[in-house]
């Protein structure tokens, strides 16, 4: 249960492809029973729903791509709109650009909220690369990775028993563009916010219970 001081709370995390946002962000999202928001999950939904918006936003992301940030945005304001406003907000994978960082400060102001901590997931290139290579999805959501966090039985999922999912974004030509895509776009964030004091630095390589221990201590702190 979330204490009643963790309410409402806007949190972010920040870091590379790769880097555990998803499996950690849910993670503490149940723990503290704060809202998960993660934008690659919901162009992901929106996809398979085959939506106008799933499908204009699938070339970019087969290609590594960034989705263009007024289509991120009006899909952020959308889901917030749709959820209690007091409830805590981890933010996966969003804002990604610093326009897209501006225009969450606008909507969150409309209803007088605004980023509470950031938190900075980091690893090297090599460990990322093999993260990304081993993960594999659960259609509930839940992420593994067939070297440091497998399945009991290999290729389905603990929870539903579902056929695990490897992403095509996940495959090493698209993870390079997105790994320099991060770099040039999103890593500017990292100036954005440090210099409003919000930044919290996460050493995201390690037992995965270490890393979310340390996680909660930076949003919490
Ligand atoms: P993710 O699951 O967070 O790695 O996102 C998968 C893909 O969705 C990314 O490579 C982008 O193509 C797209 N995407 C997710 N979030 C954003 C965002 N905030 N801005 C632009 N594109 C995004």
């Amino acid at each position: 249960m979330a204490a009643p001081s963790d309410n409402g709370k806007v949190v972010i995390l920040l870091g590379s492809p790769g880097v555990g946002k998803g499996t950690q962000g849910i993670r503490l999202g149940r723990e503290l029973g704060w809202a998960h928001v993660s934008t690659g999950d919901l162009l992901r939904a929106a996809l398979k729903a085959g939506t106008a918006l799933g499908l204009e936003a699938r070339r970019y992301m087969d290609a590594g791509e960034l989705v263009p940030d007024d289509v991120i945005v009006d899909l952020v304001r959308e889901h917030l709109a749709g959820m209690e406003q007091d409830r805590g907000v981890i933010f996966d994978g969003f804002p990604r650009t610093v326009p897209q960082a501006e225009a969450l400060d606008d909507v969150l102001a409309t209803v007088g909220r605004s980023v509470d901590r950031v938190a900075l997931l980091e690893a090297d290139d090599a460990v990322l690369v093999k993260r990304i290579a081993g993960r594999r999805s659960s259609p509930s959501g839940r992420v593994y990775n067939v070297y440091f966090d497998p399945p009991r039985r290999d290729g389905f999922c603990d929870d539903t028993g579902e056929p695990l999912i490897h992403r095509a974004d996940d495959r090493p030509d698209t993870v390079r563009t997105r790994l320099a895509v991060y770099r040039e776009a999103t890593a500017p964030l990292i100036g954005f916010y440090g210099a409003r004091g919000l930044l919290a630095r996460v050493d995201g390589v390690g037992d995965i219970d270490q890393v979310q221990t340390e996680l909660r201590g930076a949003v919490q702190g």
